[in-house]
């Protein structure tokens, strides 16, 4: 890593923690740390590589000397789940239930398709603890609320809702800078959960990946997301009737506003997800992922790169 490039843990109000790994491309997340009124301590996610995760926990020990108690995934990927065997097997790892089944199902594929970073020593390690709808966990007098928006960026997604301090652990329902990616998860349900966001009225986002979100930049890069799932719709919607594939979509939609935003490959793989949709099928059909990766990396023009 670059010297600039080095992870950051920021506390945005106190005992609480964002740690912020840029510059948030594919599988370089943010993740959070809370520390109770008890000194209990609560991890948002862990990260992708080993060396990533040993360098996560280093870092939180230097604003607490207690060993996680909770880790909260916000969903499955394995940029926000490939550390949790790095805590203590007495930590409670929480998540949806459909975090926790694709979790399982997943395994660590993410590492044989993003390759190029050293993963190091990874092993699966799903939420122990799971809910369906919303749980609070009470650390002392500090209140952390995990909310389901309903599917969106995966089935299985949590924002992690720090009532007292007004932060909101988005997880990957923000990409900020970068395209949404909404494959393993609903368009529709996507544009449902920017409204469920929207409505926390944050002080302080902490999106799943790339930089802090503070005050009037938040609504700000909510519409932003709001305007692209309008623009994919619609591309989906005229593609989908006149009988061509997402890739010829893409090719024929050209440039638009949210090409400079990271990752735009994402868009063909989003596209697969609106068909998906359109033709009715069912959420927990799983589209066929190497297919669509594979015309990811051909709008990407090659493998894609990650460097984690
Ligand atoms: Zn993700």
């Amino acid at each position: 890593m670059k010297p600039s490039a080095q992870p950051e843990l920021v506390e945005i109000a106190p005992g609480v923690h964002a740690y912020v790994q840029p510059d948030g491309s594919w599988m370089i997340n943010n993740t959070g740390a809370v520390v109770g009124s008890d000194d209990s301590l609560l991890l948002v996610d862990t990260t992708s590589t080993e060396a990533r995760n040993r360098a996560l926990l280093a870092s939180v020990a230097t604003v607490s000397s207690a060993e996680p108690g909770y880790v909260i995934n916000t969903h499955h990927h394995g940029d926000h789940t490939f550390g949790n065997w790095l805590v203590p097997p007495s930590a409670v790892i929480i998540g949806h239930e459909a975090c926790r089944e694709e979790v399982l199902a997943a395994g660590l594929l993410a590492a044989q398709v993003l390759t190029g970073p050293d993963y190091g020593h990874i092993e699966v390690r799903p939420p122990s603890l799971t809910y369906t709808k919303s749980l609070t966990l009470h650390l002392g007098t500090r209140v952390v609320e995990l909310h389901h928006p309903g599917p969106a960026h995966t089935r299985g997604d949590t924002v992690v809702w720090l009532p007292a301090e007004r932060v909101l652990f988005t997880g990957d329902l923000v990409f900020a800078g970068g395209q949404p990616f909404l494959a393993e998860g609903s368009i529709t349900g996507y544009r449902s959960a920017l409204e469920f966001l929207r409505s926390f009225d944050a002080a302080v986002v902490v999106p799943g990946h790339g930089p802090l979100l503070r005050g009037a930049e938040i609504n700000r890069v909510l519409d932003d997301l709001a305007a692209y799932t309008t623009y994919l719709a619609d591309l989906a919607s005229s593609g989908h009737a006149s009988g061509k594939t997402p890739m010829e979509v893409v090719r024929e939609a050209g440039e638009s506003r949210f090409s400079s935003w990271q990752e735009s490959e994402r868009l063909v793989g989003n596209l697969h997800r609106a068909y998906h949709e359109l033709d009715g099928k069912p959420l927990s059909e799983r589209l066929e992922l190497p297919r669509v990766w594979m015309d990811m990396m051909e709008l990407h023009g090659g493998p894609i790169t990650c460097h984690a």
